[in-house]
């Protein structure tokens, strides 16, 4: 009953396309949330409430670095489920890294 009911808050924080999109680039490599919104164009705010409906699910997990709160994928069924959810799509899939260097982010990965 528990492992059902865990499984269903997983799929509920799955069911939204930007939680899926956070999740796809969290799939390559942590990042902060300042680069999430440059990377991602959502406000602040609004990523920070996405994050906690993932946090709350133990899909992902933050890390305090300086000023800076970095995420990261916390389960390792979320690449499997976005890559079967993804099927014939994945050829297609064109990410940008969460690695590369965003000019209109200010986070210390983009600033050094
Ligand atoms: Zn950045």
């Amino acid at each position: 009953m528990t492992e059902h009911a865990d499984t269903a808050q997983i799929f509920k924080a799955l069911a939204h396309p930007a939680r899926l999109r956070i999740l796809e680039t969290l799939e390559q490599g942590e990042a902060c949330v300042c680069h999430l919104e440059a990377l991602l164009g959502f406000r602040q705010a609004y990523l920070s409430q996405q994050l906690a409906v993932l946090r709350q699910a133990g899909l992902v997990g933050d890390r305090r670095e300086g000023l800076n709160v970095f995420y990261c994928l916390m389960d390792e069924r979320v690449p499997m489920l976005l890559r079967l959810m993804r099927g014939k799509e994945a050829a297609h899939v064109d990410h940008v890294s969460p690695a590369a260097v965003l000019p209109n982010c200010s986070c210390p990965r983009c600033r050094s």
